[in-house]
C-alpha cells in the first residue's frame, strides 16, 4: 500500500437538486477525493480552510485515517460553492464559486509529503496544481482533474500542468470544452496530445472511458433508482480510482480497468445523498458487493 497525496478544495457547499436542497454542508475535491481513497490506501490532504471550518468536519477526515497536516487553517472565510441540478443531473450549474483563503493559498510541503509516489491534483486552480507539483520528488504516477470554471478562466495556467501529469480525469463535457472539439473520442485523442498517457473520461449516469496510447475502455455507470444529488460524484470516483492504484502501487493496465470500476463503485454511494453522508456509513463489504454486481452488470458472453 503506498501513499496518495492530493491537493484540492475543502469547501462548503450549497447545493439544491429536483429532490432537496443543503445549506453549507462539507464538500470539496479533496474532501470526496481523500474520503473515498481512504477505503483503499493511506491519504495525505494539502489544502486550507478558513476559521468558520467547523471543527467536527476535520475530525470527521481524521478518523478515517486522513492525515490532515497538510490542512492549514488560513485566516478568512472557507472556499464556498454553490451549485444546482435540473432534472439532468448530470450537469451541475454553478451559482457562486468563492475562492476565500484558497486565492492566495501557498502550501509548502512538508518533507515526508513530498515523497509520496502517486500525487492526485484534485479540482482547484491551476497553479496552485503546479506549485503542488513542482515540490514533490516525481511522483510515480501524477494525475490532475479540473472544470470548466478553471478551462475558461485560467487555460494557459491549466495546459502547463497538463503537460506535466500522467492522467487527466475529466467530465465529458469539459473535455470537448477543453480540446475545442465535440466528438467525445476525437477529444479525448485531442488532449493525449496535451501531455497525459491516459484520459479517464466521466460521463455521469452514462459511465466512464479511458483512451491511452493503444488502449480503449468503456465501463456503464452502476444503474441506481434513486439518484439523489450528484455532488461530488467525479471527485469520489477518483478518490476510488486513485486510492485502489496506490494500493496496488502499480499502473498496468489490468490494475487501471479495475480502478475504473472501483471510482464507479464509489462514485454510484456518493449521488446516493448529500454532502459525504451516504460515505459516511459505507462499509469495505459493501464496497466489494457492489464490485462483484458490476462484473455480472457486464459479462455478456454466458
Ligand atoms: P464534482 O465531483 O465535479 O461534483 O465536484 C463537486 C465539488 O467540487 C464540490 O464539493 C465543490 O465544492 C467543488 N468545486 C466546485 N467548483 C470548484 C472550483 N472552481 N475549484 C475547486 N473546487 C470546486
Amino acid at each position: 500500500m503506498a501513499d496518495l497525496l492530493v491537493v484540492g478544495s475543502v469547501a462548503l457547499d450549497s447545493v439544491s437538486t429536483p429532490f432537496g436542497k443543503a445549506r453549507e454542508v462539507l464538500g470539496g475535491s479533496a474532501t470526496y477525493f481523500s474520503y473515498a481513497a481512504s477505503f483503499f490506501t493511506n491519504v495525505r490532504l494539502v489544502a486550507t480552510v478558513g476559521e468558520d471550518f467547523p471543527a467536527e468536519h476535520i475530525a470527521l477526515l481524521k478518523d478515517r485515517g486522513i492525515d490532515t497536516t497538510g490542512l492549514q487553517v488560513s485566516r478568512g472565510r472557507t472556499f464556498r460553492w454553490v451549485g444546482e441540478y435540473g432534472y439532468d443531473l448530470n450537469e451541475a450549474k454553478t451559482l457562486d464559486t468563492q475562492l476565500n483563503v484558497f486565492a492566495d493559498f501557498k502550501p509548502m510541503l512538508p518533507g515526508a509529503l513530498k515523497k509520496s509516489p502517486f500525487l492526485f491534483l484534485a479540482n482547484i486552480a491551476p497553479e496552485l496544481q503546479l506549485d503542488v507539483l513542482r515540490q514533490m520528488d516525481r511522483p510515480l504516477l501524477a494525475a490532475l482533474d479540473t472544470m470548466n470554471f478553471w478551462i475558461q478562466g485560467k487555460r494557459e495556467a491549466l495546459l502547463r500542468v497538463l503537460s506535466e501529469v500522467d492522467v487527466l480525469l475529466i467530465n465529458e463535457s469539459e473535455a470537448r470544452q477543453l480540446a475545442r472539439e465535440p466528438n467525445l473520442i476525437k477529444a479525448a485523442r485531442a488532449v493525449l496530445k496535451l501531455g497525459p498517457r491516459t484520459v479517464v473520461v466521466k460521463r455521469g449516469e452514462y459511465g466512464a472511458v479511458m483512451v491511452s496510447n493503444g488502449h480503449f475502455f468503456f465501463v456503464p455507470a452502476y444503474p441506481l433508482e434513486s439518484v439523489f444529488d450528484p455532488t461530488g460524484a467525479g471527485d469520489t470516483f477518483a478518490g476510488g480510482f486513485m486510492g485502489y492504484i496506490a494500493a496496488q502501487g502499480v499502473v498496468d493496465q489490468p490494475t487501471v480497468r479495475r480502478a475504473i470500476v472501483y471510482g464507479s463503485v464509489m462514485a454510484s454511494f456518493t449521488v446516493e445523498d448529500f454532502s459525504l453522508n451516504r460515505l459516511k456509513t459505507l462499509q469495505p463489504d459493501e464496497v466489494e458487493r457492489r464490485y462483484a454486481a458490476f462484473q455480472d452488470l457486464v459479462r455478456f458472453d454466458i
